[in-house]
């Protein structure tokens, strides 16, 4: 009986996917650059009167190797497209994509030869936020719905899922 109410009473069973998403959730690091003028109003959420760091714990990294979170901010043109994909290709699994502005979700105002329609043509997009530019009010509220994307991510569904379209892959040769 004594022993059994301290066990009640202090040891919490949790899985480990559950104590990684928290950890994930509260910092996603996300890789620093900037494709056109959306960028700046990415650029104004990381700085101290919206202060993206400390209120999420969002620090941005200048390489992909140490970033979980890509926010494409602006028009991303077809030349620049493959380097958006090997930046994507570098970042260690699990990763996320915010997609910021009508740009990098479709275009933008640019129906021309010279630009992607919509960066989920290159890269897997989970969040898409609006607006031409979108303020960093809509990109907080972008993190905090990626936020709640990340707190369900399935570690083992995740590798289930990879090792399918692997075999799909292979069996396609
Ligand atoms: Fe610039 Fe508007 Fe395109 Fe953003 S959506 S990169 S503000 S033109």
């Amino acid at each position: 009986g004594v022993i059994e109410d301290r066990f009640e009473r202090n040891i919490l069973t949790t899985t480990v996917d559950t104590v990684f998403n928290w950890a994930r959730r509260s910092s996603l690091w996300w890789l620093q650059f900037g494709l056109a003028c959306c960028a700046i109003e990415m650029i104004s959420a990381a700085m101290p009167r919206f202060d993206l760091a400390e209120r999420f714990g969002m620090l941005y990294r200048a390489s992909p190797r140490q970033a979980d979170l890509m926010i494409v901010a602006g028009t991303v043109t077809k030349k620049m497209a493959p380097v958006v994909r090997q930046l994507y290709d570098q970042m260690a699994d699990p990763k996320w994509v915010i997609s910021m502005g009508s740009c990098a979700n479709v275009g933008g105002p640019f129906d021309t030869y010279a630009v992607v329609q919509g960066v989920d043509q290159v890269i897997p997009v989970d969040v898409y936020v609006p607006g031409c530019p979108p303020l960093p009010e809509a990109l907080y509220y972008g993190v905090l719905e990626l936020q709640n994307r990340v707190i369900k991510y399935d570690t083992i569904a995740k590798k289930q899922g990879v090792e399918a379209a692997e075999a799909d892959r292979i069996r396609a040769r």
